[in-house]
């Protein structure tokens, strides 16, 4: 078993790290918000991040955005980890700024992952994440056994960036079909169609996606979704806004044509704008079902 420092005990970071301690692990967490910090039963709470770098086998971060995670990064994790210690961020930011930190990492002779994941906070809670990694082979051996105690699912996408490459390119597909679902049931709603005669006819045939036959966003049809239940979140317009915002970048930096995610990008762009950054990313269906 390993000591593992976990930095960033928020709706993600909680479940992770408690994950980590039913595993067996020796846990010493960190947050801004001490409270959240105190909230995980198990663990040691350190005073500051440097003091949960120092001396573990392994330094998990799980923070909101790349900025913040260059500044732990740089001001508290390189400079006091110990060395040997395996760094893997969890966080979803941007592929260069992974990169760029995997190197700097390197340079101080630590082995880093970008690690990001896909499952939401009941994911979290309950173990079952999917985890995409990025960085080197001995690396991702080594942080296997850890990240297998949070999640079900851990694939090693490739080099440093892999993982938060394959993050974005996987949500940039989920919200294209997100829309693409809920603009199948706006027109359906307009031509007097039966919601449900259409998923029972679509969930069997070629427009079945996850989007439609496990996160329905039209209420009453389908498994009991965000949907109905006033789309309370789930996965926030917001962060769906941030990903996708990550997504264009990319996009713009490798010369990709995503125009289908353009427009994804811009309709939760209006959703964040309309004061619904924290409905549910499903609510985009009423928006078309009002405008239809
Ligand atoms: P959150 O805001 O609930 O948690 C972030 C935590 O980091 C907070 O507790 C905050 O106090 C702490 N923090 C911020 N700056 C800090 C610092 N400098 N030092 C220490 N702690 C600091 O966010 P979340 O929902 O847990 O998401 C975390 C990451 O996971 C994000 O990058 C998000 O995009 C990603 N993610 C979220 C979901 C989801 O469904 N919520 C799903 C997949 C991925």
């Amino acid at each position: 078993m390993a000591t593992i420092g976990f930095i960033g005990i928020g709706n993600m970071g909680a479940g992770m790290a408690r994950n980590l301690v039913r595993a067996g692990h020796e846990v010493t967490v960190f947050d801004l918000d001490a409270e959240k910090a105190h909230g995980i039963e198990g663990a040691a709470v350190a005073e500051t991040a440097e003091a949960a770098a120092r001396g573990r086998d392994a330094i998990v971060t799980m923070l909101p955005a790349g900025p913040v995670v260059a500044q732990v990064y740089r001001g508290s994790i390189l400079p006091h980890a110990a060395p040997g210690t395996l760094l893997i961020d969890c966080s979803t930011i941007d592929v260069e700024t992974a990169r760029v930190l995997a190197g700097e990492a390197g340079e101080a002779g630590f082995a880093m992952l970008d690690a990001p994941v896909s499952g939401g906070v009941a994911g979290a809670e309950a173990g079952t994440l999917a985890f995409m990694a990025g960085g080197g082979e001995a690396g991702f051996a080594r942080a296997e056994p850890i990240l297998n105690a949070m999640g079900a699912k851990v694939v090693h996408c490739g080099e440093a960036g892999a993982g938060q490459g394959t993050k974005i390119c996987n949500n940039m597909m989920l919200a294209i079909q997100m829309i693409s679902v809920a603009e199948g049931f706006a027109l359906a709603e307009k031509l007097g169609l039966s919601p449900q005669k259409l998923f029972d006819v679509s969930s069997a045939a070629s427009g079945q996606c996850w989007s439609l036959t496990t996160y329905c966003p039209m209420p009453g049809v389908g498994p009991t979704t965000s949907a109905d239940n006033g789309y309370e979140p789930g996965f926030a317009a917001g962060l769906m806004h941030k990903d996708l915002g990550l997504a264009m970048a990319a996009a713009e930096a490798s010369g990709a044509d995503v125009a289908f995610g353009r427009a994804a990008f811009d309709a939760y762009a209006a959703m964040v704008e309309a004061g619904e950054a924290g409905v549910d990313f499903s609510g985009i269906i009423r928006g078309k079902r009002e405008l239809s």
